[in-house]
C-alpha cells in the first residue's frame, strides 16, 4: 500500500440517518473520522487507503454527558479533555479519568474522543512504521504480507490492542451503545473485539458507536496503570484497570499485552497468584514492542499484585 492521497472524498453529516447513508452510498471504501488522530496518522503511514471519509464530528446525538435510568451515558464524540474535566466521571469512576489522562499528549486529547480510543487501530512494530520503511522491512499479514515479522507465522497476527480507555471502562461493566443499519443495539464493550490482530473489533465498517453507558451506584474503588517508555507521549505496552465495587466484584482488563482487553471477573476475595497465572496463560504478547515479551509479563505480575494491595485485597 503506498501513501495515500489525502484529496479524497469528504463529508460531514449532520445526523446518524445522514452518516448511515453516506456510509451505503461509500460502502467500498470510506472511513469515519471523529477527532482524526488516529485515522489520519495511519493514513500518513500508508497503513488507511480509503478514498472517503465520513466526518461525525457535526452529529449532536454523538455527544453529551446525562444519567439516564441506571446509567450514566457518555457521548462517544466526546473528547478525552471532556472526559478528564468532568465531575461525575472524576469522582464516580475515577480509574476512567485516570486512563484518559494517560492518552497521548495534551493536544491529542483536546481532539481525540472516547469512541475514537475504544476503536483506535492495534499497533505492532513492524506495522506502525512509515510506508518506505515497510517496504524494505518486508510486509506483514495485517498489511498485504504472507508472514508476521514479530513471530515468523504464517496464520496468525498478534498486533497490540493499545486502547487505554478501553481497559478503564470494561472494569466499570460498561456497555455501549451502537447504531447498526439504523438500529440501536447494546453491547458489552469486551463483546466488540476480536482479539484477532488483523480486524480486532466485531462491529462492521458501517456501525456508529453512539454512547458509553457506566451502571449507576455501584462504588468503584480503582487502580489504573501504565508502562511506557516515555512517560509525555507515548502508546501502552501494558496498562492494568482493576475495580472493586460495593457488592464485593472485583475486576480487572489489561491493554497492550494481545490483540484485544484480557479480562478477569471475580470477587474481592480472589487468590492473587491465580489471577496472575490466569492473565499469564491467557495473554498472548510477542515480540513486537519497544519492551520485551519477558519484560512486558514480568510487568503483569507486579502490576497486578500493586493494584491489589493498593485496593486492600492481599
Ligand atoms: C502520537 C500519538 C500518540 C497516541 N497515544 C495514544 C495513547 O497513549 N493511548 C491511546 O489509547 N491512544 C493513543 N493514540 C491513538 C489516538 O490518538 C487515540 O486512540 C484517540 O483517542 C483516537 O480518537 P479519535 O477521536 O481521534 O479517533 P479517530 O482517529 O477519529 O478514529 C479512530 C477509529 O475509530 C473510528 N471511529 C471513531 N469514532 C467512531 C464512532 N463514534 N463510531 C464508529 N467508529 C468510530 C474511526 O473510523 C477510526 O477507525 C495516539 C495517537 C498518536 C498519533
Ligand atoms: S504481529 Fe506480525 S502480522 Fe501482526 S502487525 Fe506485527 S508483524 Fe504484522
Amino acid at each position: 500500500m503506498k501513501p495515500a492521497d489525502i484529496n479524497k472524498i469528504y463529508l460531514k453529516p449532520s445526523s446518524l440517518k445522514d452518516a448511515y447513508d453516506y456510509a451505503s452510498e461509500y460502502k467500498k471504501s470510506f472511513r469515519y473520522v471523529a477527532g482524526g488522530t488516529d485515522v489520519f496518522a495511519n493514513r500518513f503511514q500508508g497503513n488507511d487507503n480509503s478514498d472517503c471519509f465520513i466526518d461525525l464530528s457535526g452529529i449532536e446525538e454523538l455527544k453529551g454527558f446525562e444519567n439516564v435510568k441506571d446509567y450514566f451515558r457518555i457521548g462517544a464524540l466526546n473528547t478525552l479533555n471532556e472526559v478528564i474535566g468532568n465531575k461525575h466521571i472524576n469522582k464516580e469512576y475515577n480509574v476512567l479519568t485516570e486512563a484518559a489522562k494517560m492518552v497521548a499528549s495534551p493536544l491529542i486529547r483536546y481532539r481525540a474522543t472516547l469512541g475514537g480510543n475504544l476503536l483506535c487501530e492495534n499497533r505492532c512494530y513492524y506495522y506502525n512504521q512509515s510506508d518506505w520503511w515497510r517496504d524494505s522491512a518486508g510486509y506483514c499479514l495485517k498489511c498485504e504480507g504472507n508472514i508476521c515479522i514479530a513471530t515468523g507465522s504464517k496464520k496468525a497476527c498478534y498486533s497490540e490492542f493499545v486502547s487505554d480507555t478501553a481497559p478503564a471502562l470494561i472494569s466499570l461493566n460498561a456497555e455501549v451503545e451502537v447504531c447498526e443499519s439504523g438500529e440501536m443495539k447494546r453491547y458489552k464493550l469486551e463483546d466488540i473485539y476480536t482479539c484477532e490482530g488483523v480486524n480486532p473489533r466485531r462491529l462492521k465498517n458501517s456501525d456508529i458507536i453512539v454512547s458509553i453507558l457506566i451502571p449507576s451506584g455501584l462504588v468503584f474503588k480503582s487502580v489504573y496503570r501504565k508502562l511506557r517508555q516515555r512517560k509525555s507521549l507515548e502508546f501502552t505496552s501494558l496498562s492494568s484497570a482493576v475495580t472493586i465495587n460495593k457488592n464485593n466484584f472485583l475486576k480487572i482488563s489489561l491493554s497492550g499485552v494481545d490483540s484485544g482487553p484480557v479480562t478477569y471477573e471475580g470477587n474481592t476475595g480472589s487468590n492473587s497468584e491465580e489471577i496472575i497465572k490466569y492473565f499469564l496463560k491467557i495473554s498472548r504478547s510477542v515480540e513486537n514492542d519497544m519492551y520485551s515479551r519477558e519484560y512486558r509479563r514480568e510487568m503483569i505480575k507486579v502490576y497486578i499484585s500493586k493494584s491489589l494491595k493498593e485496593l486492600g485485597l492481599s
